[in-house]
């Protein structure tokens, strides 16, 4: 079988049997944002870790080195904003390529502390390598959140609003003018693709809010990482198109080149914002912007912008589908 019939989630899924072997401390192992335990009191505890690869994840000369140490730090910082938490401390393990100066990785560490610091993030250790050609940073996250307050990806339910943090397909189309050279005039673009900024206040609020549900961060693409909500929670959905939040940049961007901006905000990915389900309330909130319903039918509905329903596939981001 080749790993590009079972995808990454198959191969995730395949991989997640017998891992649990002492169950006691645990609360949620794989398949969440975050991995849940006990924690001290009435808190538990969130580790989450995600590596950054050249060429597969970033090409080296489209990204400063400050840049490429804070996005390092702020996919893991979403992760935990993800579950509603607090973010406590960082581990950082890096594989060097021998051509690499010492000056890009001191560069690579001001960007990733500025960060850590921004939102009172200790860096408590790591490993560092040689590489043979690529450079690759591994970091892991831990965090802390009330019991009561956790927001996981199972447990939205019928009737549930669906929310997102901010515009949608920024980062997807940020890429798009990286690869195709094509930067100047779209730099808002391109920021929000190299420059996610982890929404840690956000969840935060939304967990103390009592009137959410089910959260994630969008890494993959809407479709994608919604399906997952969908998927682990039972449930189906409603998107409306037209409820999509674009950013005035995203469209010119695609009007000006023959895009679909649609297609960007469905399955662009990196967009780093929270999608959250919850109570009608939350319509109510500034910056949160209602994208549709959670539904008892287990299908998966995007209304288009003519107002006609289709199927919405989960054409996200897939490490061993996709080639990009
Ligand atoms: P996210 O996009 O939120 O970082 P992922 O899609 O990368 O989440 O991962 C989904 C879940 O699978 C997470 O719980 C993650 O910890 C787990 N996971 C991913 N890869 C592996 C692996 N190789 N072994 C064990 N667990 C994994
Ligand atoms: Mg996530």
């Amino acid at each position: 079988m080749k790993l590009s019939d079972v995808g990454e989630f198959g191969l995730i899924e395949r991989l997640t049997d017998n891992c649990v072997v002492n169950a006691l401390h645990v609360v949620k192992g794989i398949g969440d944002d975050c991995s849940v335990t006990r924690g001290a009191g009435d808190t538990l505890r969130l580790v989450t870790t995600d590596m950054l690869i050249e060429r597969v994840h970033f090409l080296r000369d489209a990204i400063t080195p400050r840049q490429l140490g804070a996005k390092a730090l702020a996919v893991n910082l979403s992760d935990i904003a993800a579950m509603g938490g607090t973010a406590l401390d960082a581990y950082v393990s890096i594989a060097v390529p021998t051509d690499l100066t010492v000056a890009y990785l001191d560069e690579l560490y001001l960007g990733m502390k500025q960060l850590a610091r921004r939102f009172a993030v200790n860096i408590l250790g790591g490993d560092t390598t040689a590489s043979k050609t690529d450079l690759v940073i591994n970091i892991a996250v831990t965090g802390e959140v009330p019991s009561s307050q956790i927001l996981y990806r199972h447990t939205a339910k019928a009737g549930d609003r669906i929310y997102v943090t901010g515009c949608l397909g920024d980062s997807g189309a940020g890429l798009h003018a990286i690869l195709n050279g094509g930067t100047e005039g779209v730099e808002s673009l391109v920021r929000r693709h190299l420059e996610p900024e982890p929404h840690l206040s956000r969840g935060r609020w939304l967990a103390q809010s009592g009137q959410a549900r089910a959260m994630l961060d969008v890494s993959d693409g809407l479709t994608s990482d919604l399906g997952h909500i969908c998927g682990q929670s039972h449930v189906g959905c409603t998107v409306v198109s037209s409820r999509l939040p674009l950013s005035p940049e995203l469209v010119a961007y695609c009007d000006n080149n023959g895009l679909d901006a649609l297609d960007f905000a469905l399955s662009g990915g990196e967009d780093y914002v929270l999608l959250v389900t919850g109570s009608e309330e939350l319509s109510k909130e500034p910056d949160l912007f209602e994208v549709g319903r959670v539904t008892e039918s287990l299908d998966r509905i995007l209304i288009g912008t003519t107002g006609e329903a289709r199927e919405l596939l989960a054409s996200g981001w897939d490490h061993m589908r996709d080639d990009r």
